[in-house]
């Protein structure tokens, strides 16, 4: 079962429980306050935090959740330095076991050098934080554009309706930024309609889908016809378009 709540501003807090086993995890810890009374509701006793990266918004919670529920918290092994309270270090490619089912390991260099995302095949479940976002990705802070593109791209082969978790409610920005590169795709027109309403609503647009994330995701799109003719860049490639689409995206309003 996964409980999925918006924290802090925009920031997704998600909890993910197994009845069989008991165990109850945090994707990272945005905000111990509500991590804590969205456990509290649902009756469950956090167990672990998988942890993401080292930005304050994802590892503020760390040591208050740590103290109260005695939970193990693993991630990065190259942000380890950073993370507080870390118990158990993880990197790219590696499968461990949790809940009796194998969670996968996906490097993810970019947003921040570590950045790490976690993947429950069994479950179809893929917790991207800041790397990959509905109809966006993350903003390259340390790592290269390259990087970037092929920490987002590596996740076009998952299954098609792969449950993607986001680390951020930025949804509506990142269709708009969307619609302004690929304005006749229809897929696109669509969703970008419904995240409006779902947001006017006040609900949350996230989780995504891997295969509505191939059909509306600009920087999975980087050999669109219709991206690659408006940003005058027909004979360019993959990486060079995915670099132009996010430098355009930090300026756009
Ligand atoms: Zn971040
Ligand atoms: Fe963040």
């Amino acid at each position: 079962t996964v409980h999925q709540f918006i924290c802090r501003t925009d920031n997704y807090g998600v909890l993910v429980h197994d009845s069989h086993t008991g165990t109850t995890l945090s994707i990272d810890a945005p905000d111990a306050t509500a991590i804590a009374d969205n456990l509290k509701k649902r009756g469950w006793q956090l167990t672990h935090i998988l942890t993401t990266h080292h930005h304050a918004d994802h590892v503020e919670g760390n040591l208050e959740l740590k103290e109260v529920f005695g939970c193990r918290i693993i991630g990065p092994e190259a942000e380890k330095d950073r993370i507080p309270g870390i118990s158990q270090t993880v990197k790219g490619g590696d499968v461990i076991q949790l809940a009796k089912r194998p969670l996968t390991i996906y490097a993810c260099p970019g947003h921040t050098l570590g950045h790490v995302a976690y993947h429950f095949a069994d479950d179809y479940l893929l917790f991207a934080a800041d790397t990959l976002f509905a109809m966006g990705c993350g903003r390259v802070f340390e790592g290269t554009p390259e990087q970037m593109y092929h920490s987002v791209n590596q996740f076009r082969d998952l299954q098609a309706y792969t449950s993607v978790y986001c680390g951020h409610e930025y949804t509506v920005a990142n269709a708009r930024f969307a619609l302004s590169v690929e304005p006749n795709n229809r897929a696109l027109v669509a969703r970008a309609a419904e995240v409006m309403r779902l947001r006017d609503q006040g609900k949350m647009t996230c989780p995504s889908t891997i295969a509505d994330e191939l059909k509306t995701n600009p920087y999975l799109r980087c050999d669109s016809p219709e991206i690659r003719r408006i940003l005058g860049m027909e004979g360019a490639s993959d990486v060079e378009v995915f670099a132009e689409l996010r430098q355009r995206k930090n300026t756009f309003s």
